[in-house]
C-alpha cells in the first residue's frame, strides 16, 4: 500500500543577505485513497511543500519517503497538475497524455491504450484526436489530469488546478477529478485558496499558516466527497448545515489569521 511520509520537512530559502524559512518541520503521513488539500493565505509555504514532493526542491532538512524511499527528482510515480496546463500545442490531445510514456520508451499502441483509457477517465474519450487549442480551459485542464495519471503515479500533486476556471466550470471538473480519483484510488495532495473547494474535495484538510510556513489545523476524516460520490448532488453536499458549520470555522480561522496581519 503505497505511503507518502513526511518527516520533520523544512525549506530555508537563500535570499538577499541571508535566507528565509518557508517551511517549518512539517509533518505529514498519506495512505492510498487519501485525498489531503492544503489550504491558507499565500506565502504559507503551500507550493514549498508540493514542489519538495514533486522532487523538484531539495528540504533544507528533514526527509520524505514514498514507500520508504527518500525523494531526491522527479519521478513518473507522481504526477503533477499546475494552475497553466502546460500542454504541447503541437500535439494532439492523445499525444499529449502519452508523452511521458513516450518518453518512457512504451510503444505507440500501447501507449494510445493508455491515453485513451485516462480520457475516459475525464470524460474526455471522444476528444484524442482534436487539437489542444480547440478545447475549452476546462477540458485543457481535464487532459492535464488525466496526463497526471497517466504513467499511474502513486500520488497525484495539484497546485491551485482550478484557479484559473470560472465558477461553474471549477465545479464540473471538481465533480470529474473526485470520480477519477475514485477509480484510482490514487493519493491526492491539492493545494487551493477556496474553503468550499477543499472541503468538497478532501478527505483531509491541512491548514497552513506563514512565517515560517507550517500545518496549524488539521481536520481528519471530512465526510463530503464521500457522499457526493454516493449520490452524485454536489448542491445538497455543499448545502448541508454541516458542511456551511465547517466552512465558516475554517473561514474564521484564515479570516481571523489574515485580520491580525493587516
Ligand atoms: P504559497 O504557495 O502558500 O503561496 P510559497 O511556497 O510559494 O507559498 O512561498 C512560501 C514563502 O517562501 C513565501 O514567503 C515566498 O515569498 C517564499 N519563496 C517561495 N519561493 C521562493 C524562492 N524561490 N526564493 C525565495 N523565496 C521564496
Ligand atoms: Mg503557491
Amino acid at each position: 500500500m503505497p505511503t507518502l511520509d513526511i518527516r520533520d520537512l523544512e525549506v530555508h530559502y537563500a535570499i538577499k543577505g541571508g535566507s528565509l524559512q518557508a517551511l517549518a518541520p512539517v509533518n505529514l503521513t498519506m495512505h492510498d485513497g487519501d485525498f489531503v488539500v492544503a489550504l491558507g493565505a499565500s506565502g504559507c509555504g503551500k507550493s514549498t511543500l508540493l514542489n519538495c514532493i514533486a522532487g523538484f526542491l531539495p528540504p533544507s532538512s528533514g526527509e520524505i519517503l514514498l514507500d520508504d524511499k527518500p525523494i531526491v527528482s522527479p519521478g513518473a510515480d507522481r504526477g503533477v497538475v499546475f494552475q497553466k496546463h502546460a500542454l504541447m500545442p503541437w500535439l494532439n490531445v492523445r499525444d499529449n497524455v502519452a508523452l511521458g510514456l513516450r518518453f518512457g520508451g512504451m510503444d505507440t499502441s500501447k501507449r494510445d491504450a493508455i491515453a485513451d483509457a485516462k480520457l475516459a477517465l475525464v470524460g474526455l474519450e471522444k476528444y484524442g484526436d482534436r487539437a489542444v487549442y480547440e478545447l475549452s480551459g476546462g477540458m485543457q485542464q481535464r487532459v492535464g489530469i488525466a496526463r497526471a495519471l497517466a504513467s499511474d503515479p502513486a500520488l497525484l500533486l495539484m497546485d491551485e488546478p482550478m484557479g484559473a476556471l470560472d465558477a461553474f466550470t471549477r465545479e464540473t471538473v471538481q465533480e470529474i477529478l473526485l470520480h477519477a480519483w475514485q477509480a484510482s484510488n490514487k493519493m491526492v495532495f491539492f493545494i487551493t485558496h477556496s474553503v468550499e473547494e477543499a472541503l468538497f474535495l478532501g478527505t483531509r484538510l491541512i491548514v497552513m499558516s506563514p512565517s515560517p510556513g507550517r500545518i496549524s489545523h488539521v481536520y481528519n476524516d471530512v465526510p463530503f466527497s464521500r457522499q457526493f460520490l454516493a449520490h452524485g448532488d454536489a448542491r445538497k453536499v455543499k448545502s448541508e448545515p454541516e458542511f456551511i458549520r465547517m466552512r465558516e470555522e475554517v473561514l474564521a480561522i484564515i479570516h481571523h489569521r489574515e485580520a491580525a496581519h493587516v
